[in-house]
């Protein structure tokens, strides 16, 4: 695509970066077919391509973002099913991050608009503030006919009525698997596996045995048994597993959100924070349960790459950084001594693992060696509408999509579904009565842990 920034304009790095990203769009199309606004709504304006010429005119004019261009941005879920399709790479990511922080320096949002914004950044990136929060929705739900009575089909009524409807009806409290510590390998491991990857594929030479995991924000309050579930599986596995001092929220929530320096600063502390551990002991991995918040951390790199401080470690840790389903299946971990019983799982791709991070196989490939008969879910190219807080600002969308995935998990008559990402699990929940389990809890369980409390519930 021809761009016409002046030579003032590219002395700003991220005007740079954001004209590469132009010039390699050819504008063949072929991401519309698979963006999920385009497929539902069918306007150019809602799909990548369309996104991206608004974006284009947006930075290229030096104009502040308007309410049209606003609009198809917030319509777009970074779902990143564009970067799988678009043959010239285009880094869609990276344009539209750039575009948010844009839209934020230079768009005043209604006043409602801005409210709920805000709420959502003071409260879900921490825990105990979300904590509090789901106690008051969870008080709130029978008042839920009310609200939406009061608030009637306006789009705070909406936000308001989702993010009721989402609010789960258990609420974890801190554990020992939320807070920081350092979990101990279970001696020798019985279980024999290969050594993790470096970051140019060969096997690691120094091996610590010990690997850090992200315990994230929002994940420990709605389901602390999934980063249980994958310490114990390690620990058995011969790694020592440390929940790093001073971690926290990824930054993804707000960086979705166009809030650039809360985006940076929390990101900043998690770096901080892993390599202290580096220093300290070593880590072969960082390993990452939400697929949403590994997307993030495997780019802070780039996020960093102006900070002359920070980006040596940055990169490091982007290196480091994996989802755990890619570092199991990185270590080869062999057949279990006794297979599960042969449930039919429908398998859903999180858009950030299989989009964002290009983690494709390794999820379905652990689950059928454990013994589990795998199926894709049709369509599972397309978005479930979850996408970080998505489903509380554009319900309506997001409601369709669910809909339509959850039609398309039942065509696969499953038992149960697995995911590798806490807001699908949340969002496809929502709208099914069939369990939904994280794919790490079900790979413990056939490697010697316990049943999952999901399964457990309906046995
Ligand atoms: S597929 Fe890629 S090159 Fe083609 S229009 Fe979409 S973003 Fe541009
Ligand atoms: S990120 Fe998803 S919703 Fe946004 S333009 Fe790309 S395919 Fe469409």
């Amino acid at each position: 695509m021809e761009t016409n920034f002046s030579l003032e304009q590219l002395r700003d790095d991220g005007l740079a970066e954001a004209e590469k990203i132009l010039r390699t769009c050819v504008h063949c199309g072929f991401c519309t077919a698979t963006c999920p606004t385009y497929v539902l709504m069918g306007d150019e304006l809602d799909s990548p391509r369309g996104r991206i010429y608004q974006i284009k005119d947006m930075l290229e004019n030096d104009k502040p973002a308007g309410p049209q261009l606003v609009k198809h941005v917030d319509r777009c879920l970074s779902c990143l099913a564009c970067m799988s399709t678009c043959p010239s790479g285009v880094h869609y990511m990276h344009l539209v991050d750039h575009a948010r922080a844009h839209i934020n320096r230079t768009y005043k949002r209604p006043f409602a608009d801005r409210l709920i914004r805000i709420i959502l950044q003071t409260v879900l990136p921490y825990p105990s503030r979300f904590r509090f929060a789901l106690l008051g929705a969870k008080l709130g739900k029978p008042f839920a006919g009310l609200i939406k009575a009061v608030a009637g089909s306006s789009q705070l009524g909406k936000r308001l009525g989702a993010m009721l409807a989402l609010a789960p009806g258990r609420i974890e409290g801190p554990n020992t698997h939320s807070l920081p510590g350092s979990f101990p390998a279970i001696g020798e491991s019985k279980i024999k596996t290969d050594a993790p990857k470096d970051k140019d594929g060969e096997p690691r030479k120094r091996l610590s045995k010990r690997v850090a995991l992200l315990t994230g924000c929002a994940q420990p309050v709605l389901d602390s048994g999934i980063n249980g579930a994958t310490i114990e599986l390690l620990n058995r596995l011969g790694y020592e597993v440390v929940l790093a001092q001073g971690e926290g929220c990824c930054g993804a929530l707000v960086h979705h959100m166009g809030e650039e320096d809360q985006a940076h600063t929390q990101a900043r502390a998690n770096i901080e924070a892993w390599s202290r551990e580096i220093d300290a002991g070593g880590l072969d991995a960082i390993l990452i349960t939400t697929s949403g918040c590994g997307t993030t951390v495997k780019d802070y790199g780039y996020m960093f790459r102006n900070d002359p401080l920070l980006k040596d470690k940055a990169a490091i840790v982007s290196d480091l950084a994996r989802d755990i389903s890619q570092f199991l299946e990185e270590i080869n971990l062999p057949k279990p001594e006794k297979k599960l019983p042969r449930l039919t799982v429908a398998y859903h791709s999180a858009c950030s693992l299989q989009h964002g991070q290009q983690v494709k196989t390794a999820p379905k490939t652990l689950l059928s060696r454990a013994g589990l008969r795998v199926k894709d879910v049709p369509e599972g190219h397309l978005c479930c509408g979850s996408a970080g807080v998505y489903n509380i600002m554009q319900p309506d969308i997001a409601g369709q999509l669910r809909d339509r995935k959850v039609a398309n998990i039942d065509k696969t008559k499953p038992d149960l579904i697995a995911a590798g990402n806490i807001g699908c699990i949340t969002q496809i929940g929502s709208g099914t009565e069939i369990p939904i389990i994280h794919t790490v809890e079900l790979l413990n369980w056939a490697y010697g842990g316990e049943k999952p409390e999901k399964l457990k519930e309906r046995s």
